[in-house]
């Protein structure tokens, strides 16, 4: 395709962007702005407009500490809410059964001990003081 065919192919928006870029404007169609599409993007962060090729890491760090200040302190006491009352209802009742517990002997120092049923597994038990050391 020729220079001229290229040209040809273009809307007289483009053409208009095209020379504003080859003259050294910036990109952007007067067209474009403040339309409904670009006010969809405004909360975003703002990309640089004009890509020049240099992706090199600016330093721009702002210093870490900073000194905390408070606020004004906005709180105020209303009282106590002597209106509202503990309602007077049936305590749940604890009725859950005590603990099954297993008489179980230590298979490496032989001591005998009661534990919950449900911590028993295997047939080699080992107490406290054996699983330790
Ligand atoms: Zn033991």
């Amino acid at each position: 395709m020729s220079m001229d065919e290229f040209i040809k192919t273009l809307t007289e928006e483009q053409k208009q962007a095209l020379l504003r870029a080859l003259s050294g404007g910036d990109f952007k169609s007067e067209v474009s702005e403040d339309t409904e599409d670009s006010a969809r993007w405004l909360h975003e962060e703002p990309v640089s407009k004009a890509v020049d090729g240099d992706f090199s890491m600016k330093k721009n760090i702002k210093p870490r500490r900073s000194i905390v200040q408070a606020g004004e302190n906005t709180w105020v006491d209303e009282g106590e809410d002597r209106h509202i009352k503990t309602p007077d209802i049936k305590r749940t009742p604890r009725n859950r059964s005590a603990p099954k517990m297993r008489e179980v002997k230590c298979s490496a120092c032989g001591k005998v001990s009661k534990i919950n049923a449900g911590l028993v597994f295997g047939e080699y038990y080992r107490c406290e003081r054996c699983i330790g050391g």
